[in-house]
């Protein structure tokens, strides 16, 4: 399955007529996720046609109005939409707070389903979630608030056995499951079979990284590794680099150096102050050091396939028009 990242939102602070602020639906392994959920949220995921029912998990970088706002309102709508399904919300300590206050004070079961409330230990770097397809490490940002950023990685739980070896050990069909889960394999004979020898190597796992609001971090490959896609905010133009850092913020040309620093292979720069009416000024600084940078337009959808690792980019108002 390719990993998709559809842009919501990616203005930074308030919303105007036709920018909204930060959100991203991700789609990795069999899993949909939301990064922050600034206002208008909901009515950009009806836009870019997702489906509210299929999301599993929902995590909130920080305390600013420009990636949270939205999170009350979707939590609400989902209710009346009769959900069923669990859903997870990892948001700072705050967040969750103020989600208990509003919906649980009164009453331990607000919702038509099950909401697993979990503060995120900000400042930390951990493993935050694991899902079947798909694990979430959380890592510390540097911002004017403790906001943490976010790296999606795909895990693959059963590896694909090798049918050659099947035939050549004769292998019962009743052994099968436990080798897909990494178990070696004894013989009638009892001569023990690696596992290695008798499944074919797992595929590359994508990872896509999460660093919003944040101000350069020259330790960013020790915090998250290498990334397939590093989402890096890039608030600022390289004229401002003065500023940028006293208002934990980064600039485009920062964002590139980040990009650098953690071998990716594309990087997406969004959360552009709305000083910069044309984003092609940032997107160009940032391309001088990192030519695989694309703007994170609202309403654009990234999508790369481990087969080829090219990004392919997609404005979904073109697909929406396309079909109506
Ligand atoms: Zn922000
Ligand atoms: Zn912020």
């Amino acid at each position: 399955m390719p990993l998709k990242i559809t842009i919501l939102g990616s203005s930074s602070a308030t919303p105007t007529a036709h920018l909204f602020p930060t959100a991203q639906w991700l789609q990795i392994g069999n899993k949909n996720f939301l990064i922050d959920c600034g206002e208008g949220t909901q009515m950009q995921i009806r836009r870019n046609k997702l489906s509210f029912s299929r999301l599993d998990a929902i995590f909130i970088s920080h305390a600013h109005g420009d990636h949270c706002f939205g999170l009350l309102g979707l939590l609400s709508s989902l209710d009346l939409l009769k959900r069923e399904k669990e859903l997870f919300l990892f948001a700072p300590p705050q967040i969750v707070d103020l989600v208990e206050f509003f919906f649980y004070r009164n009453n331990e079961n607000p919702f038509t389903y099950p909401l697993q409330r979990i503060p995120i230990k900000m400042g930390e770097k951990y493993l935050l979630h694991t899902a079947d397809t798909s694990r979430v490490y959380t890592i510390p940002l540097s911002h004017t608030i403790q906001c943490q950023g976010f790296v999606f990685e795909e895990v693959f739980p059963l590896k694909n056995v090798n049918p050659f070896k099947i035939n050549e050990y004769e292998i019962p069909s009743c052994d099968i499951p436990g080798i897909k889960k990494g178990k070696d394999w004894k013989t009638k004979e009892g001569l023990v079979i690696k596992n290695d020898e008798l499944t074919l190597p797992l595929p590359k796992a994508l990872r896509y990284a999460y660093c919003t609001d944040t101000q350069y971090i020259g330790s960013l490959k020790e915090l998250i590794g290498t990334a397939d896609i590093l989402y890096h905010e890039a608030t600022y133009s390289t004229s401002e680099s003065a500023i940028a850092p006293l208002s934990g913020h980064s600039t485009s040309v920062e964002a590139a150096k980040s990009a650098l620093d953690v071998d990716a292979r594309y990087l997406l720069i969004g959360h552009l102050s709305v000083r910069y009416k044309d984003p092609s000024i940032l997107l160009k600084e940032a391309c001088k050091v990192f030519p695989n940078t694309y703007y994170a337009r609202q309403n654009t959808q990234f999508m790369l396939d481990r087969k080829d690792m090219q990004l392919k980019v997609m404005d979904i108002k073109e697909k929406i028009n396309a079909k109506s």
